[in-house]
């Protein structure tokens, strides 16, 4: 119920080896997880700490928190101690950082091979601190702080120059036999990112960790995430996903988990299935659709919802729908699982398919539960 019956758009999952990120398991058959970052002061703890608890509550599954001063690796112990979802540390420039993020309990670290200066020489140390401590490390790539080497030697942040940036910092980790690695190479251009992932996972297991780094703001930015995504996921590529909007995080969380359920890697919760309208529309399409997307917000079950403007579509998709509306003549005809249990006036349109949304999700928990599934 809820799901609807087409074929995978999926090719086979790359097998990468997999990673333990504190609770959460990344690579191998381990669902792909959505992440996103903090924007407050991590030294201002209570304001770090809400916002992961909003992160959290939007559906994050890992957070990560900057760490470009002392007073911020101060702030570790508490925000990873508290946080209900694994920490991980962001580290630019400062390997000693990087030590104080394992001391103070975070699930993993993220550095950045072209903005650690000294780092070559603490690998050794890095490694041994973090394979004690079961922590692991993520090389992350960023086309705006390229090694400056290997920005000479392409010209500019290509494909080639992100992975061998990444797989050169890999090699000194496995050095000295750390391979607790995942890696992301991020670009702002999805297809230049598309295309270093691509070359990225033919040349090794790592877990990846999908980004459009700087993607821009939510519009634009929701868009190339999910083309770059979509098209790395469709191929298997891709074990764990951040959106970078200019936007407040938990936005991130957000289209971050309807790319996953787009594609079917998550189970789909609420989906409205509204009409675009056209000429031949007896309703306010968009205001219905926005008040019933408003009205049923948070739901959790997997329920599809159609909200059609007219009776030449609408009974069809209406029909195919858990839950549906086809609107005429100033009266909405609700259907439920196909069969049309009422009609109503206009006014009452939302108000009905609340309430049979409502009726329908607390059947479906009673059914889940007697079953023992969950949803
Ligand atoms: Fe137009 Fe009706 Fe189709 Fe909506 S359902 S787009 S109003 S024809």
């Amino acid at each position: 119920l809820g799901m609807p019956s087409v074929p995978s758009l999926l090719a086979e999952r790359r097998r990468s080896r997999q990673i333990q990120v504190g609770s959460v398991a990344v690579g191998g058959d381990a669902p792909v997880s959505v992440q996103s970052m903090t924007t407050t002061v991590t030294a201002d703890v209570n304001a770090t700490l809400r916002q992961i608890a909003e992160l959290t509550a939007a559906g994050c599954q890992i957070v990560r928190v900057a760490c470009p001063s002392q007073d911020d690796a101060d702030a570790l112990p508490v925000i990873a101690k508290k946080s209900q979802i694994p920490v991980i540390a962001d580290i630019h420039f400062q390997p000693k950082y990087v030590f104080a993020a394992i001391d103070a309990g975070c699930a993993a670290v993220r550095v950045n091979p072209g903005n650690i200066r000294q780092f070559d020489d603490k690998v050794k140390e890095i490694a041994k601190a973090a394979s004690g401590a079961g922590v692991p490390i993520r090389i992350g790539v960023n086309a705006g702080s390229l090694d400056r080497r290997l920005l000479e030697k392409y010209g500019r942040a290509t494909p080639e120059a992100l992975v061998e940036s990444a797989l050169w910092e890999c090699s000194l980790f496995e050095e000295h036999g750390f391979r607790d690695i995942k890696i992301s190479v991020k670009h702002n251009d999805p297809v230049v990112m598309v295309n270093a992932y691509r070359l990225l996972a033919a040349r090794c297991d790592y877990p990846l960790h999908l980004g459009v780094t700087e993607a821009g703001p939510a519009f634009q930015g929701t868009i190339k995430s999910a083309v770059a995504f979509g098209a790395l996921l469709a191929e298997g590529i891709g074990d764990t996903i951040r959106v970078s909007l200019s936007a407040p995080p938990a936005e991130e969380v957000k289209v971050g988990i309807q790319i996953l359920e787009s594609l079917n890697l998550r189970q789909r919760r609420l989906e409205i299935v509204s009409c675009p309208s056209c000429g031949r529309a007896q309703v306010d399409v968009y205001k219905l659709a926005d008040q019933v997307t408003a009205g049923l917000e948070g739901m959790e079950v997997p329920l599809r919802v159609a909200v059609m403007g007219c009776v030449v579509n609408g009974p069809g998709e209406a029909r195919e729908a858990d839950l549906g509306v086809a609107s005429g003549n100033g009266k909405g005809q609700i259907f439920v699982k196909g069969e049309v249990i009422k009609t109503v006036p206009e006014s009452k349109i939302v108000e009905t398919l609340i309430e049979e949304a409502m009726k329908i999700a607390e059947q479906m928990e009673a059914d889940a539960e007697k079953d023992g599934r969950s949803l």
